[in-house]
């Protein structure tokens, strides 16, 4: 069980204790009232996709980084916040949020060292199954068209 909000960047995580959104920026405040360190996120046209999952309330952002993709993810310790943030990030960051399974951080992860490697991917619902490929190797649903596994790697 949580115990705390949590924010996650490139794996290193914080707790905080609430988002507000100013323009096109998420900022994280913590337990002290100050904002965390590298606690605003520019939500403006350097996300590439927002994935999150309801049944463990995170929201994950796929970013473009100065040299590399990033991966922002939050976590929710309440239903009521993890709902308005879902709301509030897909206004800022003018994107429709791709809902996916318990398995999402990995996922984000895969899809942000794809697109590091210059992969092109389309990002798609995985609670929608239907076209979806199954991994050979691990068994996980990929998006259509998908020539290697965004779980695993394996070639489909
Ligand atoms: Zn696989």
């Amino acid at each position: 069980m949580l115990d705390s909000n949590y924010l996650i960047i490139n794996r290193h995580a914080a707790k905080f204790k609430e988002m507000k959104i100013a323009g096109h920026t998420a900022v994280f405040i913590g337990n002290d009232g100050k904002v965390l360190d590298y606690g605003a996120v520019r939500l403006g046209d350097k996300v590439y996709a927002v994935l999150c999952c309801d049944e463990v309330r995170n929201i994950s952002l796929v970013m473009d980084g100065e040299h590399s993709k990033d991966v922002v993810t939050l976590l929710w310790l309440k239903e009521e916040d993890y709902a308005a943030a879902c709301r509030q990030i897909g206004d800022a960051a003018g994107q429709r949020l791709s809902k996916q399974n318990r398995k999402i951080n990995r996922y984000a992860e895969a899809v942000a060292e794809k697109l590091a490697l210059g992969v092109k991917l389309r990002i798609t619902d995985a609670a929608v199954s239907t076209n979806m490929v199954k991994c050979p190797e691990c068994g996980i649903l990929n998006p259509p068209g998908s020539e290697y596994c965004l779980d695993c790697g394996a070639a489909i």
